[in-house]
């Protein structure tokens, strides 16, 4: 990845029939990166993508691609590329025909098509199937034909739109490894369109995070799940537990809230008085669970009940009533030979989590 902008997207709103799908979006684009918009359905994700490739216009504001303000310029002029959730392939065309389409299209001669097309065919590792037609190959493989066909123009930005929601979960993972590989060999801009918080994670070099036509947050994979700005985000990306408390004192530069019957203090980060509201939020994979035979010095802990567990192979999740009443989700790692994360349901549990790990954020609302 380089410092070098490649597209700059300045004060861009999107309406549809008077109602507002983007508003006001700013959002620089480093050449060579990674970048995923992430959000809930809706939240205008695929808008965003199809303003950058031309195949809408924004409502207000302007997109600069490689430096140039690309108002009103056609998608086949604007050297970006998309690769659609349906590969959107030619059923009747060999998959060499389909990678060498573009090519065909710009005028390449020939003799240089030939040479292209098996390079890109190799790169998704396809290059022994050049003579099947599409409906001979696996999704997977389908996936990979519309990436090559993408990559043989060598446009500066490769967007991609959810490309891969149709396949299963085993392939989808395999995928996932195997673009960002690509992407990292090819040194093109990606943009990656998903719902899929973990998908967004394990690929991107940044996250955009969005919700109802706005950014909420722009970081990297672990700013966004280990500081999350908002409670949106921190709801979205990842499982969350939510304390609601107020803050009861604030001694230098410290704040002190009581979290179920508990004093806490914390950094005083978001500038706090006396009284106001603050959520504090616990990842569950934070949280630690002892059984009573496992300590001794319970004065900084939370006493529960496990009201529910769930073994997922690599995990075991429960659901903790506290005597306060509040229940919290707690994961641990699953160790077979651990008796201790062997639960019943009504056990009698300790839990407390590691004073730092928490995110601190002001009451919204
Ligand atoms: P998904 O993950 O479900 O694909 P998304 O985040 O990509 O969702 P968009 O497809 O960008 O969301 O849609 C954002 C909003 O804009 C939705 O409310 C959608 O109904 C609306 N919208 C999108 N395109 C049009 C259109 N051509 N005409 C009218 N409304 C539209």
């Amino acid at each position: 990845m380089s410092d070098k902008t490649v597209v700059e997207i300045k004060g861009v709103s999107k309406s549809f029939n008077d109602q507002d799908v983007l508003k006001c979006i700013d959002l620089t684009i480093k050449h060579g990166e990674f970048l995923t918009l992430l959000g809930p359905s809706g939240c205008g994700k695929t808008t965003l993508l199809r303003m950058i490739s031309g195949f809408e216009e924004p409502t207000n504001g302007d997109i600069y691609i490689d430096g140039k303000n690309a108002k009103g310029l056609p998608p086949h002029e604007r050297h970006v590329h998309t690769v659609f959730q349906s590969y959107a392939l030619f059923p009747h065309m060999t998959v060499s025909d389909n990678v060498a389409f573009g090519l065909r299209c710009n005028g390449i001669p020939e003799n240089e098509v030939k040479p292209r097309v098996e390079e890109a065919l190799r790169m998704v590792k396809l290059e022994n199937f050049g003579n099947r037609k599409p409906a001979q190959l696996s999704g997977g493989q389908q996936q990979r034909v519309a990436i090559a066909r993408a990559v043989v123009n060598r446009p500066l930005v490769l967007l991609l739109d959810e490309p891969l929601s149709s396949l299963d979960y085993r392939l989808r993972k395999t995928m996932q490894m195997e673009l960002r590989q690509l992407q990292r060999k090819l040194g093109i801009t990606f943009i990656f369109v998903t719902h899929d918080q973990e998908e967004a994670l394990s690929m991107s070099d940044r996250v955009v995070v969005m919700s109802e036509g706005v950014i909420t947050q722009i970081g990297t994979p672990r700013q966004v799940y280990e500081e999350p700005a908002c409670l949106s985000v921190a709801k979205f990306i990842g499982e969350v537990n939510i304390f609601e408390t107020n803050v009861s004192s604030i001694t230098d530069g410290k704040i002190t809230v009581n979290i179920e019957g508990m004093p806490h203090t914390y950094p005083n980060k978001h500038n706090f008085s006396v009284g106001d509201k603050a959520l504090v939020l616990v990842r569950p994979e934070d949280v630690r669970v002892y059984d009573s035979n496992e300590v001794t010095d319970t004065s900084n802990m939370y006493r529960g009940i496990v009201e529910d567990f769930t073994y997922k192979g690599t995990t075991v999740d429960l659901m903790v009533r506290l005597d306060s009443g509040k229940v919290l989700a707690t994961t641990e790692f699953f160790d077979e030979d651990d008796d201790s994360l062997v639960y019943t349901l009504g056990e009698k549990v300790w839990l407390h989590w590691v004073n730092g790990w928490e995110v601190i954020l002001p009451h919204e609302g």
